[in-house]
């Protein structure tokens, strides 16, 4: 499920290859991943414009087509954007279609259809409205502790709370958690300052790592949890088996060993 280093690594592959083209049509294959508008009036409002500039927030991509006129992207489980030129085939999977002037192409591949597709008006209006938090790699040491401190619970469960800190999903949640040797229903009003700021240090660490890396998990380092993760895995770092347990509906995988359950 794309997270906020895989939405970050789109933004710069759709900076790269589709600003500033005009856009000659929309074609929409499956309008299940529109929402609040139609194909008909997609097509409408973005025929004739650009996609100017893109922000991220979070795991939505904004990208701005004109005053008051966003594109806003959200990748679900398993959407992807595919840059196409003149002769090549869209994925069969391929739900919305940006065609260029020059023909080239952007596709919003999605197989399983939970990916969004809307226009919106207001980027800062959209995140309150959403009730988002800061973004994760947008904060600063003193933020991060001012939200964490404010809340009590399962540090995994508050580290995916999008409404506190926006972005960090399932799988990074477990990587920074290994990172931090924390167990992740370590409850996070046990933590002193100096763990908060290891916490801290890890997020950032993991976060940038993955984007630096675009993602790519066969590049990720064999030293992360990532690459271990599942039924027969292995701690990279101490080599037991590592363990799962259901927190807060979504299974985390971590090593008892590494990272103790505070008592
Ligand atoms: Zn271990």
């Amino acid at each position: 499920m794309p997270e906020l280093p895989e939405v970050e690594t789109f933004k710069r592959y759709l900076d790269s290859t589709s600003l500033h083209q005009r856009i000659v049509g929309v074609q929409v294959r499956d309008a299940y991943v529109l929402k609040r508008i139609s194909a008909r009036e997609l097509a409408r409002r973005l025929k004739g414009r650009r996609l100017e500039s893109s922000h991220r927030h979070g795991k939505h991509l904004f990208v701005r087509a004109g005053d008051q006129l966003w594109l806003r992207l959200h990748f679900g489980m398993t959407a992807s954007l595919e840059y196409l030129n003149r002769d090549e085939v869209a994925p069969k999977t391929a739900r919305v279609i940006f065609c260029f002037a020059d023909n080239c192409r952007l596709a919003f591949d999605d197989q399983r259809k939970f990916g969004e597709i809307e226009l919106i008006e207001n980027v800062d209006e959209f995140l309150q409205t959403r009730g988002l938090g800061p973004d994760a790699l947008g904060i600063s040491l003193s933020q991060f502790k001012a939200i964490l401190g404010k809340h009590r619970g399962a540090l995994k469960a508050i580290l995916l709370n999008q409404e506190l800190i926006a972005g960090i999903g399932n799988l990074y949640a477990d990587e920074i958690l290994f990172r931090a040797r924390m167990h992740p229903v370590t409850e996070v009003a046990r933590l002193s300052d100096n763990d908060l700021q290891g916490l801290f240090r890890a997020t950032r660490y993991v976060l940038q790592r993955a984007i630096a890396l675009k993602t790519d998990f066969n590049c990720l380092p064999k030293s992360w949890l990532l690459t271990h993760r599942g039924r027969a895995g292995r701690c990279p770092r101490c080599g037991d088996g590592l363990k799962s347990e259901t927190i807060g509906g979504r299974t985390s995988w971590f090593c008892a060993y590494c990272q103790k359950r505070s008592s």
